[in-house]
């Protein structure tokens, strides 16, 4: 074994970071390491206070909550969207708390897509999430245009990952907008949205990214990149918690443009109660709101965000690199044996917070996982993805995920469970 291999290395590792005190701030059950947290992120004591004090604004003040009390709810869509801006280099105005991520895709498709002569086709990729390619679809079908000829899914080489290369290939005079993942939700592939942008741009296209993976972890620069707009969740490394409420941005050149889905919420604060049949839509971001927000979905945020605010994103990054390289180098040293292959991008600058390993067996592989104190993320039909967080994941974890893994493996403990999905995968 080599001393990179023993547990010593990896607790020198946790006592140079100088982010391991976050750890404190987090639930984390005995005798269980989480790596699923690029899923549904962790409950910090934050975010369960920041939760607890809304209630009781309710509680003291009824409707008054609205206007007074710790966080008044009028307001709060706009104050965490001011909070979540430095995550992704953008300015408060352009950044709004709302929705999830696919009804945030609805209302900026509806906004920005706007079919005309030649350029009506929306290109995206062939490895992104489900439900964006159903909202795409959607919209193409409500202006009368079959998704089949309209669509346009760059195809990956690998089954893995999407060259860059071909997707600014395919950026031909038709296009008219383009919708991208920042990271690839299986193999955690990190595209390069500047450059992106940039050739989308120079074809006079507009570009949108979904940062559900990328949102947390990973900086973002979308005002200087020129991004047309952006959507997001926060229950995945913002940690808010099942169903939290997700985010939107869109470039300060576009504000004032006209909500393509409009709801009071979209009003300027200041006329919302006039009650006018004439909406006097907001001039940031707050205009692509609908109706009204979900305070009790959003209200962990404002806790969460405390801690992204005081670890900084550039050190969170730096720490998540970190963690999974490290995770990539005992795998090798110790896993390749036992058929898994790593199928995330190797470098840095090309792969997001996670880590992807294929292996036939990957379904039993996660139960017996689980079974044996570690959560992981199964992805069908033969993909484990495994993330360590910055705020709340130690290397000593890592380590012991990696003794666990070998564990299962030489014992064939995998052997024990079915090789099928359960309901949620
Ligand atoms: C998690 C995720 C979603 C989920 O969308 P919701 O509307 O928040 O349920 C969508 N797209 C991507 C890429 C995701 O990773």
């Amino acid at each position: 074994m080599s001393l990179s291999q023993s547990i010593q290395y990896a607790k020198e590792l946790d006592d140079q970071d100088p982010l391991s005190h976050f750890r404190e701030e987090f639930y984390l059950q005995p005798n269980n390491i989480y790596m699923d947290g690029n899923s549904l992120g962790l409950l910090s004591k934050k975010a369960e206070s920041s939760l607890l004090q809304s209630l009781n604004d309710w509680k003291v003040n009824g409707i008054d909550g609205w206007t007074k009390g710790n966080e008044p709810w009028f307001y709060m869509a706009e104050k965490i969207g001011s909070m979540t801006s430095s995550l992704i280099g953008a300015r408060s105005e352009e950044t709004i708390t709302t929705g999830s991520i696919t009804t945030n895709l609805h209302q900026m498709l509806s906004t920005f897509y706007k079919p005309e002569g030649r350029k009506t086709k929306i290109l995206a990729d062939s490895l992104t999430f489900p439900s964006d390619v159903y909202a795409i679809k959607s919209q193409l079908s409500l202006h009368g245009l079959s998704p089949e000829l309209h669509l346009i899914q760059v195809k990956s080489d690998d089954g893995r990952t999407i060259k860059e290369a071909d997707i600014i290939a395919a950026m031909d005079d038709e296009v008219a907008l383009i919708l991208l993942p920042s990271v690839l939700y299986r193999s955690g592939q990190l595209l390069d949205m500047k450059a992106l942008t940039k050739a989308a741009h120079d074809k006079n296209i507009i570009i949108g990214f979904d940062l559900a993976h990328s949102i947390g972890v990973v900086p973002h620069e979308l005002h200087d990149w020129g991004i047309d707009f952006a959507v997001w969740c926060t229950y995945k490394y913002l940690n808010s918690g099942p169903g939290g409420v997700g985010g939107l941005f869109v470039h300060d050149k576009h504000l004032g443009k006209r909500p393509g889905l409009a709801g009071w919420f979209s009003s300027k604060k200041e006329v919302q109660f006039d009650m006018s049949h004439d909406l006097d839509h907001a001039t940031s971001a707050s205009a692509y709101q609908i109706g009204t927000p979900h305070i009790f979905s959003m209200a962990p945020l404002i806790g969460s965000l405390e801690l992204f605010q005081q670890a900084g994103i550039d050190a969170i990054r730096r720490k998540s690199l970190s963690l999974t390289r490290y995770l990539m180098d005992l795998t090798k040293e110790t896993l390749q044996p036992f058929g898994f292959s790593i199928a995330n991008p190797t470098k840095d600058p090309q792969r997001g917070g996670h880590i992807c390993l294929e292996h036939s067996e990957a379904a039993r592989i996660c139960k017996a996982l689980k079974a044996n104190g570690v959560v992981p993320d199964f992805r069908s039909p033969n993909v484990i993805r495994l993330a360590p967080i910055a705020l709340y994941s130690s290397y000593e974890d890592v380590w012991n995920v990696i003794q666990i893994l070998q564990d299962i493996m030489s014992n064939q403990k995998y052997k024990d469970y079915s090789n099928e999905r359960n309901v949620i995968a």
